[in-house]
């Protein structure tokens, strides 16, 4: 039988700026979980983008003096440009303005709900703000502003389609308690059970043309109305399946039973968990599997937004200090619910901490003590060694652990799971002291084989669960604890498996010669 299909995304942010660590914090935590399937031996798909269509792109552009277009692809080639220096696996990337993809399938999917009797025209006045692009009730607001952007929003009036949401409010609720849409973490769940008990109503999904300054899809049939970016971004999940065009990608990857997993930020929760699988029920599809939710990032205390002007760019954090350090903090820091503040300091003396003097210094430490005790030759394990048994059942241990906090997206917790490794390996040399097992010569030598055997299966099983969470860190920690037998066993040069970790055998092809694998970052003021 096949491998179950795994199709993760990210949500497709605005264009209006460049990206900004919120948006890599995410586009990290989906690759993990994309290159994690893919060493399960399951078969991935991994999709970003961009939302191009946006209010908010024309208003940029117009603040620059720069056609939308130009702004839009401008800004669009910097996220797709974050690949390289973030080290992403994505396997596809849609501009919602520009793939022959996308508009066939809003179209198709707009066409299905109009089908189904769920779109009608109706005159709205409300309060819209332009940063969030949803209308808010005058509860929703915090003193008049909007809770997200702190700024006033516009009083609009114009006559719109809407889409009849209130019809799916007992459907959702039931999807959503039953589990059949997972909602990670479970305060998130609750949150959005409660906003649907709460009763759902209507909400409108166009926008007038001339308001839209003629920029996005025009509704099929109406040539006065644009369809509502939200609309139109929430539909990148399934038209970059070709879904316009009836195409096998959506067969196999949405409506195949294939997980169809959502990571997205809290803030578009709703969106995601209510309006999204509603327009895809009203057009008789599937709805999503798992919406995997995360907190946001503060930088030194400040809320982090592009709108306001406070970012922080990754791809210079990389140049500055390489994508293992990047993606390490925002996986083991950040935590699974409330918000994490980042700060450059924060950074280095978790990189400090957990590469070089962590991972680095335990490899190295077991390495170098195969050179000088055992001329570099790896040790055949022919019994448990004393001292050896906790650090044993952890590496047993990991792999399942990581599996779990992976399925609900606790990528803290998974990290800490990974990072067993080196405090049970560094604990377990403490005790044994492989050291003084050396100097007692021929009579301790089996014992001796048998422990650095142990440390050095530790190593090994962290390069294969360190993978999917830092793809080259990992490569270079196999390379130097398993030689050429493990990174030929890879499914590519730049992973390892939980497999080649095992079968890589004791007692082959002597080791290289231990070498730093991180450098110590030094800060300057
Ligand atoms: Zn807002």
């Amino acid at each position: 039988m096949a491998a179950p299909g795994f199709y993760v995304t990210t949500a497709i942010p605005f264009v209006n700026a460049r990206p900004h660590l919120g948006f890599a914090l995410e586009i990290v935590q989906a690759d993990v979980l994309a290159r994690h399937r893919r060493l399960r031996g399951d078969e991935v798909r991994f999709l970003t983008g961009t939302d191009d269509n946006s209010l908010k792109n024309v208003q940029a552009a117009e603040a620059e003096g720069v056609p939308v277009r130009q702004l839009v692809e401008r800004n669009a080639e910097a996220f797709a440009a974050l690949r390289g220096p973030l080290s992403l696996s994505f396997d596809d990337f849609i501009r919602t303005s520009s793939d022959p993809r996308h508009r066939p399938g809003v179209e198709r999917l707009w066409r299905a709900c109009a089908a189904g009797g769920d779109l009608y025209r109706r005159r709205y006045e409300g309060l819209y703000c332009v940063g969030c692009e949803q209308f808010y009730g005058p509860d929703e607001l915090s003193r008049g502003r909007c809770p997200e952007h702190g700024t006033r929003p516009q009083q609009v009036a114009e006559e719109n389609w809407f889409f009849r949401l209130s019809r799916y409010q007992d459907r959702l609720y039931g999807l959503i308690a039953d589990g059949e849409l997972r909602v990670e973490p479970a305060a998130r769940r609750n949150e959005v059970l409660a906003f649907v008990a709460g009763g759902l109503e209507d909400f409108s999904v166009s926008r007038s043309r001339a308001r839209a300054r003629g920029w996005g899809i025009p509704v099929p049939d109406d040539p006065t109305q644009v369809v509502y970016v939200w609309w139109d971004a929430l539909g990148n999940y399934i038209t970059a399946l070709d879904y316009g065009a009836g195409g096998a990608a959506y067969g196999h990857w949405w409506a195949g039973g294939a997980r169809r997993v959502h990571l997205i930020g809290k803030g578009i929760l709703r969106f995601h968990a209510v309006y999204w699988p509603a327009m895809l029920l009203s057009a008789g599809e599937p709805p999503p599997t798992h919406l995997l939710v995360h907190d946001y990032l503060t930088v030194e205390g400040h809320k982090l937004s592009k709108s306001n002007g406070n970012v922080v760019d990754p791809v210079a954090l990389v140049e500055r200090f390489g994508a293992d350090t990047v993606r390490w903090w925002l996986l083991r820091e950040v935590p699974r619910l409330g918000d994490a503040d980042f700060t450059v300091g924060r950074l280095v003396t978790r990189a400090n901490a957990d590469l070089s003097g962590g991972f680095g210094n335990l490899v190295n430490r077991v390495v170098g003590m195969i050179h000088r005790y055992r001329g570099g030759q790896p040790s055949v394990v022919r019994h448990p060694a004393p001292g050896t048994e906790r650090l044993v059942q952890t590496c047993e241990r990991v792999p399942r652990l990581v599996d779990e906090a992976l399925s609900k997206g606790d990528f803290r917790r998974a990290t800490a799971a990974v990072w067993s490794i080196v405090d049970k390996a560094n604990r377990c040399i403490e005790t044994v002291r492989p050291w003084k097992l050396a100097g007692e010569g021929a009579a301790a030598a089996e014992r001796l084989d048998a422990v650095l055997g142990v440390l050095l299966s530790a190593c090994r099983v962290l390069a294969a669960e360190l993978t999917p969470f830092l793809p080259d860190a990992a490569a270079r920690i196999a390379a130097q604890c398993a030689g050429q037998e493990l990174a030929r066993g890879a499914d590519s040069p730049r992973q390892v498996s939980r497999e080649t970790a095992r079968q890589a055998g004791s007692g082959s092809a002597p080791l290289p010669p231990a070498t730093p694998l991180f450098a110590r970052i030094v800060q300057e003021d």
